[in-house]
């Protein structure tokens, strides 16, 4: 089997890396990492092994059976149809595909059965809204959503390298590149994306559209504030649902912790609940803070943390390629 990173030497693509390490199935794969020209000819260890990295013609001309894309919107835009022309199955961490009728947008968890050998394109979604929907699908399947209102506090490594590089220069005193249009550093931008013209920022209509098409509610009513935090490894969010039907809160801990994927972390007795810095490394989405909103009937209050770089890009995707392979659409050929 042959598995090509597009974007190998970013901050996902080399997280791809460390959670293929971790799985078994992976220890004899054929690596195909690729990045930009900048990077072509350098050297990565992959279980064991050494791999050079390649240019995107290169990694295409070596006929990936599944090639996990990192490497940003247009370059996804540029290639992902050119290796699934050659038969490869592309898993795209951009946000080019995802809002595509025809390219199913994946969560393993929610909606695995919509992979097919027709489909060569699967559309990774974004980061923040990954651990949202996790959290939301089993609440959702007992007693419907009605509405949801979600405000993230996200870490400076949603932005990739750059964003990490001016968190980090601005703790050292130092001024470079600047990621974000503001100091970060004792800082907090409710800002991820570009604005658009309803007053949203691009980050925040990626939580409501993607959420809509991946829990298969077109119409849900879900309002988004996006927040860059000073934090380096993982997405946080206050969520307020209010649903259908009345729940019990005992059902709500049972759902969520019987959920793949998913760990309850909520014990304020101890002053447990979920922080990026416990999620850190970890696949799971961390779901506490668990209450009923006393302002309102049947709704709730939670709290979701992830580490953006694992549920949120690479275990994500990692994972929708283990579906391939396990369900056998992958391979044999
Ligand atoms: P990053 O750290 O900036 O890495 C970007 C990667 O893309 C590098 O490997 C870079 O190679 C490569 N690249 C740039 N231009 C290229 C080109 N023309 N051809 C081939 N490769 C090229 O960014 P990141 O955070 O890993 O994000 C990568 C993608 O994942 C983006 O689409 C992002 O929106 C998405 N994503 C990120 C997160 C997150 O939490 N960070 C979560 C979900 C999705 P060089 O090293 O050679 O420049």
């Amino acid at each position: 089997m042959k598995i090509a990173i597009a974007g190998a030497t970013g901050l996902v693509g080399r997280e791809m890396q460390k959670v293929m390490e971790e799985i078994p199935a992976f220890a004899d794969i054929e690596l195909i990492p690729a990045a930009s020209a900048r990077s072509a000819g350098a050297k990565i260890r992959f279980s064991g092994k050494e791999f050079t990295v390649v240019s995107m013609d290169d990694c295409l001309a070596q006929k990936p059976d599944i090639a996990l894309f990192s490497a940003g919107s247009s370059v996804s835009l540029q290639w992902a149809p050119r290796f699934a022309e050659a038969g490869c199955f592309v898993i795209d961490n951009s946000s080019a595909w995802r809002m595509d009728k025809e390219i199913p947008l994946l969560v393993p968890e929610i909606n695995a059965h919509e992979l097919s050998r027709d489909t060569k394109i699967i559309a990774n979604p974004n980061c923040s809204t990954i651990q949202l929907v996790l959290a939301l699908a089993p609440l959702h399947k007992a007693f419907g959503l009605k509405r949801v209102v979600v405000s993230t506090y996200q870490s400076v490594s949603g932005s990739g390298v750059k964003g990490m590089q001016q968190l980090e220069d601005e703790e050292s005193g130092k001024f470079g590149y600047q990621a974000y249009p503001h100091k970060i550093h004792r800082n907090l931008l409710p800002h991820g994306g570009d604005f658009l013209e309803n007053g949203y920022t691009t980050e925040e209509m990626k939580l409501v559209n993607e959420s809509r098409k991946i829990l298969s509610i077109p119409d849900l009513p879900l309002t988004a504030t996006v927040v860059r935090a000073p934090v380096t490894g993982g997405h946080s969010e206050s969520v307020n649902v209010e649903f259908e039907q009345e729940f019990k809160m005992e059902d709500v801990r049972n759902l969520l912790s019987g959920f793949e994927g998913i760990s309850v972390v909520d014990d304020p007795a101890k002053n447990r609940y979920p922080m990026p810095l416990d999620a850190r490394s970890k696949n799971d989405v961390f779901v506490g803070r668990l209450r009923r909103d006393e302002s309102q009937p049947k709704s709730l209050n939670m709290w979701v943390v992830a580490d953006n770089l694992r549920k949120g890009a690479a275990t994500n995707a990692v994972q929708i390629a283990m579906k391939l392979i396990e369900n056998k659409i992958v391979w044999p050929k």
